[in-house]
């Protein structure tokens, strides 16, 4: 692991064993898990390249269980790392050798749906895709859908703030929760938000969708559902050049449409892809834009000619246009399954997660084609277009001495890029362990001191999920004193870890 966590506390590991049997108590049964073997699942969440076994695994099943285990490892200064399905690719659940990790995985109700009021209430644990199939037969749905909605849960979503095909037109998590459940480092239990559009006070739930596991552990998710669309239909549409791709991005937009999902692939991603799938992808492209626009059928009908018109204005080679929902998904098929398609093509892949206002898309991708040769990996390109959000997915080889190395730097040249160009360091992925040490490449100083601020206002002993999202370790008590005088911090010789 190239990356340095906080050093664990050798006095809190030494007392594993009187740490277990008090948790016990207050989760009983299976619980609490010690067993070493019984540990390895957890060691690793899709951040593959970083393991560390946790101290001790809690998986509790009520909110009075969850704050009953904070408030015990709040008292007794034992730190915290919440979980939910384990797939951030930023390293937001990497348990730390002297902490508990708390599994929310038996949270996994739909506690009630309200059609009328067109919402959905459930426990942290269900998953993505689960709450759209509790309520798809009365025709609704769940509208952000991550790749991973399989698997991926709720409280995790709420987490990362998480996007998909769809947050173009819909928004991201923190558009469609409308409150939650949350259980404070200290025990206390704490509702933001509701069923209201605009519940009173300072906006807390804001705050903590995307907070990483940092604020506190989330209990229950009220989220939005909508009405299914009437209609839903999607072109693929093949260009020669990535440049003519990303100009037919932007003339969509700029014509006022707004797609349900516009997603762009390279060469490398398209050819992974359909040899996995075997949808009918052009082969003989450099760049496939897959829009999907959805409403009323005349409405669709027409913004389906409309895109058309754009894309041959901007030199579309092929444009296929789904006659039926068969082939809409199987059009999708292909993006949906990019990721392990490109795990069949390379032993290893690292991927990354920016943002860039969509108008630099080709002079980035040109940028990245640079590194790549520079850094000497290669890399297929799997993005959300309609947003600016990349995925560049660096492939290397870990048994190669060295490889993972490369493309950690790769990737940090990549989110180096993004945020020169006007972007940002995260999409969707979060920062975590992952892009922890980039962020003095966007924030400064006095930016980072005000968000550790404000999570010492939740968490004043730094117990819940540390090691993640700041590079430098600061004690709240130093952070209250601070003073910055000209843009510099006093101690500005601390140690990163
Ligand atoms: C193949 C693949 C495709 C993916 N595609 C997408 C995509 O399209 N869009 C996207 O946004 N992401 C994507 N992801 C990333 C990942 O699925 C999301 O970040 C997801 O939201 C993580 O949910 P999880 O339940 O697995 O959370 P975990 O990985 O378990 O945890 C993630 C973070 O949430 C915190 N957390 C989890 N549960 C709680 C809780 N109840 N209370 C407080 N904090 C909590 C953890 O501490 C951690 O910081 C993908 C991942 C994979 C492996």
């Amino acid at each position: 692991m190239s990356l340095r966590m906080p050093e664990p506390d050798a006095a809190v590991i030494a007392r594993r064993g009187e740490i277990a049997a008090a948790l016990r108590a207050i989760v009983p049964g299976e619980g609490v898990i010690d067993d070493p073997a019984m540990l390895r699942p957890y060691e690793s969440d899709g951040l593959t390249a970083y393991r560390q076994p946790p101290m001790l695994v809690v998986l509790p099943e009520t909110k009075d269980q969850v704050s009953a285990v904070l408030r015990w490892c709040h008292g007794q200064g034992v730190k915290v790392v919440p979980r939910g399905s384990g797939t951030s690719l930023s390293g937001g659940a990497l348990p730390l050798a002297d902490a508990v990790l708390l599994g929310m995985a038996k949270f996994n109700q739909v506690l009630a749906v309200d059609y009328e009021d067109r919402v959905a209430v459930v426990q942290p644990g269900v998953t993505n895709l689960a709450v759209t199939r509790a309520v798809e037969d009365a025709g609704f749905y769940y509208a952000p859908d991550p790749s991973s909605q399989i698997a991926c849960s709720i409280g995790g979503n709420v987490a990362e703030n998480s996007g998909g095909v769809h947050c173009l037109k819909y928004g991201l998590t923190t558009n469609n929760v409308l409150g939650v459940e949350l259980v404070m480092m200290d025990g206390e239990i704490v509702r933001l938000g509701g069923r209201a559009l605009d519940p009173a006070g300072l906006d807390l739930l804001g705050i903590v969708v995307g907070s990483e596991g940092l604020l506190g552990v989330v209990t229950e998710v009220t989220v939005r559902i909508l009405v299914k669309p009437e209609t839903a239909r999607a072109l693929l549409i093949g260009f020669a050049s990535v440049e003519s791709a990303g100009q037919c991005v932007a003339d969509v937009i700029a014509a006022g449409i707004i797609p349900a999902g516009m997603e762009m692939m390279d060469r490398p991603a398209i050819h992974a892809a359909e040899a996995f799938v075997n949808v009918g992808y052009p082969l003989d492209v450099e760049a496939l834009l897959i829009v999907e626009l959805d409403g009323p059928a005349a409405e669709c009908d027409h913004l389906i000619d409309e895109v058309e018109r754009i894309a041959r204005a901007d030199g579309a080679v092929s444009c296929r246009i789904s006659r039926d929902e068969a082939e809409r998904l199987a059009f999708w098929a292909g993006r949906k399954a990019a990721f392990p398609a490109v795990g069949r093509i390379s032993p290893d892949y690292y991927c990354m997660d920016g943002t860039i206002p969509r108008r630099r898309l080709p002079e980035v991708l040109q940028r990245m084609e640079q590194l790549s040769a520079q850094h000497g990996l290669g890399v297929a390109n799997v993005f959300h277009a309609g947003d600016g959000n990349l995925h560049p997915l660096i492939l290397y080889d870990a048994n190669v001495p060295g490889d993972l190395e490369r493309a950690e730097a790769f990737g940090a040249d990549i989110l180096r890029l993004c945020v020169e160009v006007g972007g940002v360091l995260t999409g969707e992925h979060g920062v975590g362990v992952e892009k922890r040490d980039l962020m003095p490449a966007m924030f400064s100083e006095v930016d980072l001191a005000h968000q550790q601020r404000l999570k010492c206002a939740f968490d004043p002993g730094l117990l819940l999920n540390p090691g993640k999202v700041f590079p430098t370790l600061h004690r709240c008590a130093e952070l209250g004193r601070m003073h910055v005088h000209a843009g510099q911090v006093a101690f500005p010789e601390l140690p990163r870890f």
